[in-house]
Order: C-alpha cells, then structure tokens, then sequence
C-alpha cells in the first residue's frame, strides 16, 4: 500500500466542502500520524476546507484500542446470540469494553436503519410479540415485530407494553417509509388492538385477517382463521398473488421470532442472560435488526445458488453489506462531524 494511495481513496467528511464524498481529487493529504497501542494511524488534511481528520473519524471505531476486526468480530458474536460475558471471554476483552463497543455499534446501526429502510414495497405483512421478561420475572416485556412476508424485511419492532399505542407506533413507523402498489395483506393473532389500528390507518385499503390458536397443555388444539376487512375474493386474489402463502397465517413472522430468540442473548429462553433495562434490550435489537436486514443471507431467500438479504430482495441494496461498509459509511460521519462542529462552535462562543 503506497503512501499516495491511501490518501487519495480518503474523502473529505465536511459537508459544506465542495469535494464533500468525493474521492481521487487530490485535495485530500496526510497530515502527521498519531500512535495507537497496536501501531501508528495516518492523519489527514482536506486542502480545500482545512477540515482533518482519520479514517476513523467520528465512527464506532474511533479511538479504539484494538483492530477494527476485532470489534467486528464482537458484533458479529453480538448478533448470533452470545451474552456480553461470553463475548468478553471468547475475544480477552472486559465486560465494560464489550458494551461500550456494542453501545457504540448499535447507535450507529440504528442510523444506518433509518436511512436505508426506506421505499420498501409492502405487499403481506405478518406481526406478532415475543414476551420476555426485565430485571426479575415480577416484569413482562413485549418485544412486538413485523415482517414484509415477500421479501423477509423487517422493517420496525417496538419494545414496551402490549397495547394499543405500541402497535399504533409499530404499523406507523412501518407504513411512513414503505411504497404500497396495492392493498397489502395483513395477518396477525386475535390480540384485539390490532383490528383498531389496522382499521383506523388501513381502512377499507387492506385485507386483513387473525389466526387465532387455542392452546391446551402447551399444544395447539385448534385453529380458527377469521376475515375482519376486505371479501372472500380479495382475500383469494391477494393469496393467489403471494409467493409464500395459501391461507391466512402466521407461520412466517413465528418463524422469525423463532429467528430473534435464538439471535438475541436477552431473548433466549431459561437465560440468565436477561436485560436489565429496556435500552439495553432495545440497543441488542437495533444492532440485529440492521445485521438481519442489510448482512445476514437468508436462507429462504435463495436464488440459483446465491443467498440474498431481505433489504436485496426489497431493492434496497445490491449485495449482502459488511458491518465494516456499514459502519464507516460517509453519510453519517458528515452528520456526526457536523453536530461535533456545532457543539465546538457553540462551545467556543460561549467562552468567547
Ligand atoms: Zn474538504
């Protein structure tokens, strides 16, 4: 890796710079290195702005004091389901260094969500809750989520109580960045507020039906299926239209609840593993969300003998992401740089 080579693939972060993004311009050029434990790090200067700044600048990884890999590799063993203590133990680091990282990694996850989530065709939607518990057992959880059945996205989840106002917010977030072509499809159980919300947002524009299971002794003893909005026939068209399903059901959103417990340490079943608090339960979503959606190739999603991610089957992205890409991805270290800026401004202004 030649010394020109590795300034010229860098771009200017500042937003305000005319070569704000862009690479082989020449303005960009080193500027001193600072040392790290492990080795020295470029610094550099953009010509045009005076702006400086690393490769690591206002991501997850800056300042750390270990490699990248490594606290990719953390995440990566985040998000297949080993508690923090495991982490901590598999990879040599401290408890608190494990989650300052996955603190870090989740918040920049959850940026990366709500900027890339964006125009997904909603045809058949699937939702369901996983219960769990915070703290002791005395204190129930719902973990209340939502998959497009087509292209396996999921798209938005709501921690809380298992009301009204949580599955409001679920299908708004959902419907506010999603692109309808035609009256989707809607299963859920027979929770009752989900028949208001979906009639209240929905109206008369959906096809919405519960399944409803009754349970004796832990089995399934019965299956009832009832039709709350649309007809007979658009309930037969919209299957007929489905890939996946021949009749009202929720097999796939119970499928991917199936998918987040064993993923996310705070959900497994029997563990001792359990949040103890709800931002923390919320950050290990947030970070699994954005692998399940943007890396992870699913296994129902297989094309010739390729594996595609749901945001590639919703036409989101073009290939499976890295956390890497991810995570040094240029748009929002601009919005970083650009609050960082503010504040020191702000700052600065004051001691003036
Ligand atoms: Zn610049």
């Amino acid at each position: 890796m030649g010394s020109y080579s590795s300034a010229v693939r860098q771009s200017c972060p500042n937003t305000d710079c005319q070569f704000y993004g862009r690479t082989k311009w020449g303005n960009i050029k080193k500027n001193g290195v600072f040392k790290l434990k492990r080795g020295r790090r470029q610094r550099y200067c953009c010509s045009a702005c005076g702006q400086t700044f690393c490769s690591t600048t206002a991501t997850p990884y800056h300042r750390i004091q270990y490699s990248r890999n490594k606290f990719d590799e953390v995440c990566h063993l985040s998000v297949e389901g080993l508690s923090k203590s495991a982490i901590a133990r598999v990879k040599g680091l401290t408890w608190n260094t494990v989650a300052r990282w996955l603190e870090r990694a989740s918040a920049a996850a959850g940026r990366f969500n709500d900027h890339k989530l964006n125009g997904y065709p909603l045809q058949e939607i699937q939702a369901d809750e996983i219960r769990t518990f915070l703290d002791r057992r005395k204190s129930p959880i719902w973990v209340i989520t939502l998959i497009e059945v087509w292209s396996r996205l999921w798209p938005s989840c709501v921690v809380g109580r298992r009301s009204y106002r949580n599955i409001r917010r679920l299908f708004r977030e959902t419907l506010s960045r999603a692109q309808l072509s035609g009256p989707p499809l809607i299963t859920t159980d027979g929770f009752e507020p989900y028949s208001w919300v979906i009639q209240r947002l929905f109206g008369p524009a959906c096809v919405y039906g519960q399944v409803i299971k009754t349970r004796r002794k832990n089995r399934v003893v019965d299956i009832a299926r009832r039709l709350l909005i649309g007809t007979d026939n658009s309930l037969e068209e919209a299957l007929q239209n489905s890939e996946d399903s021949e009749t009202l059901n929720t097999s796939f959103i119970e499928r991917h609840n199936l998918t987040l417990r064993r993923s996310c340490p705070y959900l497994q079943r029997r563990t001792n593993a359990h949040a103890r608090e709800t931002d923390r339960l919320e950050e290990s979503l947030e970070l699994l969300r954005c692998y399940y959606n943007f890396i992870r190739p699913h296994m129902a999603l297989k094309f010739g003998r390729r594996f595609k991610t749901p945001a590639m089957q919703a036409g989101l992205t073009a290939r499976p992401l890295t956390f890497r890409q991810i995570f040094l991805d240029r748009f929002f270290i601009a919005i970083l740089l650009f609050w960082l800026n503010r504040a020191f401004s702000f700052r600065s202004r004051v001691a003036a």
